[in-house]
């Protein structure tokens, strides 16, 4: 058998023409739209991240503002930084662009963030109001994962799913949406600990790595026609590599998501859809 493959091209597209479309109505609301990111240190995957992340905002009419601090910022100055973005009114949602550099406490920057502003949908409460599955920006890596699955129409009901990873920005979240009564998944949550990972991975009708372990998942891993969603883009000197061992895997698995152009452009478009909700929740009252 040789997979299907799911790029994440045509979905993204059609969420991000989706989002341009609602930042136009706003727009006719009197509702102008920004997107900041707050960048913290020079490490060169991030720029790459940020900057696409702007082109991206640009494309769909969003109002693109690029807040940056040196690599040895004080955890004060970040506070400031954000506390800037959450006052600026040109600001409708920002993201603090992860991993911030070691020396920062990553917890408290997410937590200053106004909730209201999260287009990252990683403050506590946001993540709280994701566990009820009440409206809120949702963490986007996971919703794009999500958004992939629903394009393709790879139905998860009642399914066997693994995900490899335990992160707050992928695994956790999306092992949570999964299990949701509206998803209704049956989740099993692997990580370094777990025993016997290949054989937990083979038990999966849908397998999702996000290990950020380059070709952790062989052809053994994998069950004769599971769907294989890799999350994982480590930069190594051959390119982006992701957590799948691609070509053995495409040979047992019935569709697999590429790296680069799987979730990647899904993780954009998904941000962007979290920007336009916030835009909307505030235009509305909601909050
Ligand atoms: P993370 O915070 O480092 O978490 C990695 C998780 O994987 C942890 O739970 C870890 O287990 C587990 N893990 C690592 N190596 C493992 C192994 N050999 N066996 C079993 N479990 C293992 O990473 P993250 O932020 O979730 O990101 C994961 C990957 O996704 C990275 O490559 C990242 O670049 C990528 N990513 C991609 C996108 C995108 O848009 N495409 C977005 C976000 C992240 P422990 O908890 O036990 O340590």
């Amino acid at each position: 058998m040789t997979a299907r493959i799911l790029t994440g091209r045509e979905p993204a597209g059609a969420q991000r023409a989706e989002v341009a479309e609602r930042v136009a109505a706003l727009a006719v609301d009197g509702v102008s739209v920004g997107l900041a990111t707050l960048l913290v240190g020079d490490d060169p995957a991030s720029a790459v991240y940020v900057g696409m992340k702007h082109k991206a905002a640009v494309q769909a009419g969003i109002k693109s503002i690029d807040r940056r601090l040196n690599a040895d910022a004080s955890q004060d100055e970040v506070d400031a930084a954000i506390d800037a973005l959450n006052r600026d009114p040109e600001v409708t949602a920002f993201i603090v662009q992860l991993p911030l550099p070691r020396h920062l406490d990553t917890d408290r920057a997410l937590l200053r963030i106004d909730p209201r502003k999260d287009a990252d949908g990683l403050h506590v409460l946001n993540l709280g109001r994701m566990v009820l599955d009440l409206p809120a920006p949702r963490p986007a890596t996971p919703s794009g994962v999500l958004r992939l699955l629903d394009f393709y129409e790879v139905g998860v009901q009642g399914k066997d799913v693994v995900i490899v990873g335990r992160s707050q920005l992928v695994g956790r979240p999306l092992s949570i949406m999964l299990s949701h009564k509206s998803r209704n998944a049956t989740v099993t949550v692997a990580h370094s600990a777990t025993k016997d990972l290949a054989g937990v991975a083979r038990s999966a009708d849908i397998l999702i790595v996000a290990a950020g372990s380059p070709g952790l998942v062989g052809g053994d891993y994998v069950a004769p026609g599971a769907v294989v969603v890799d999350v994982g883009t480590t930069k190594t000197d051959a390119g982006l590599a992701g957590d799948v061992r691609f070509d053995e895997v495409v040979e047992a698995a019935s569709a697999i998501t590429p790296v680069p152009g799987g979730i990647g452009p899904m993780t954009i478009a998904g941000l962007l859809a979290n920007t336009a909700f916030l835009a909307e929740a505030a235009r509305d009252g909601v909050w």
